[in-house]
């Protein structure tokens, strides 16, 4: 393992600001990261084409294939970071600083460092010609919308069987996780005087009914639904946010509410919202209320990679470990949309991630170069 090579190209990678965020002002282009990487795969003899993600400005994917075939693995990775508050930092979150064994530095293990990971696993190929293609992925987004992991159904994305997503798990092969939707709920009434309630229709009442229904949903879907591999084993759903109406001796003429609903592997976001939709409409008619119920994200739906199939055989014998669930989402189900067997396993610790001082540590290096390397050896060589 080449740990100066390896430092070297996750300097680089830190020192180029890719935050992506829903708040325009602390939103950047992830261009310089993805060009940064073609630099760097081409001279390996990976052919580097670089997408623009339709509808989000300064935003591309990298896909990047060395060999041909209807096989082989993607390994795949986010360019993006979450937005960071440096006075919050030992040292400046965009220079990666070594102290005690670990590489400190904005994305250093959430998750630019699996670039380099993937560069040093390649150096044993070095002039070996793939019988299946060797893809690299790098998306625009992953922290925010998921928009470059949704625009690859557009952007002619290469045949291969296999992906792996490095986000990081210790390498411990994850193959399960929960979807999310956000979701907003609307009420308009009619304002008027308070002393009179026939003057108005108050939303405000209307939204107490709506609530006592979504609230009796996430009961029924709690008592449909149980994944003992969870840590949560039931789907959940919260109540985050209310605001309506401006004054006591007013009728509240509107209300809205938001909340996440986060689903188990085997619950589609489709059916949900018209689970939904189906309790809030006889609302609007009882209350003689307009309610819109509306998505504020398209959402991420669940992935589950069945314990049994190729991948996950492979990897549990190259790493060791059994296939686990995580709380966290990713764009597995994205991936596995493109008709990918996939899995996410990566170096470094998801506890480090979306924290001040995030770091990755060195002694997780060389065995994930290991790893990486298996895989490659076992489906392109
Ligand atoms: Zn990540």
């Amino acid at each position: 393992m080449d740990y100066h090579t390896y430092t070297e190209q996750l300097s680089q990678l830190v020192a180029l600001p890719s935050v992506s965020c829903a708040d325009p002002a602390l939103d950047c282009s992830n261009k310089a990261v993805v060009d940064l990487l073609a630099t760097w795969f081409e001279p390996l003899g990976f052919d580097c084409r670089i997408e623009p993600v339709l509808g989000y400005p300064n935003k591309y994917n990298l896909i990047a294939v060395r060999g041909s075939g209807d096989g082989g693995v993607v390994l795949s990775g986010h360019t993006d970071t979450v937005p960071y508050n440096a006075e919050r930092w030992e040292q400046d979150p965009l220079a990666l600083t070594q102290k005690h064994e670990r590489l400190y530095g904005l994305g250093a293990t959430d998750m630019k460092g699996f670039f380099p990971a993937i560069w040093a696993a390649l150096q044993a190929f070095d002039g070996v010609s793939f019988k299946e293609p060797v893809i690299i992925l790098a998306t625009a987004d992953e922290e925010s919308s998921m928009s470059g992991a949704r625009a690859l159904s557009e952007q002619q994305f290469p045949k291969a069987r296999y992906a792996i997503i490095g986000e990081p798990t210790g390498m411990r092969p994850v193959n399960m996780h929960k979807g999310i939707m956000m979701e907003a709920v609307r009420v308009n009434g009619q304002a008027g005087h308070s002393s009179n309630p026939a003057l108005g229709n108050n939303a405000m009442e209307a939204m107490h009914t709506v609530m006592t229904e979504i609230l009796s949903y996430r009961a029924d879907l709690q008592a449909r639904y149980h994944n003992p591999t969870f840590e949560v084993q039931v789907p959940t759903l919260n109540l985050g946010c209310i605001h309506g109406g401006d004054n006591p001796n007013r009728i509240c003429s509107a209300c809205e509410l938001h909340f996440d609903l986060r689903m188990l592997p085997g619950m589609s976001i489709d059916e949900l919202r018209q689970g939904l939709q189906t309790r809030l409409t006889p609302i609007a008619e009882q209350t003689q209320t307009d309610i819109i119920f509306s998505a504020l994200f398209p959402g991420v739906p669940a992935f589950e990679q069945p314990a049994n199939s190729a991948l996950i055989e492979t990897v549990k014998k190259l790493t060791g470990h059994n296939p686990e669930s995580v709380a966290f989402a990713t764009e597995a189900p994205f991936l596995q949309a493109q008709g990918l067997q996939t899995v996410i396993m990566g170096p470094g610790s998801i506890d480090q991630a979306h924290q001040a001082n995030e770091y990755i540590a060195l002694s997780e290096l060389a065995p994930a170069v290991k790893t990486l390397e298996g895989v490659i050896r076992a489906f392109c060589v």
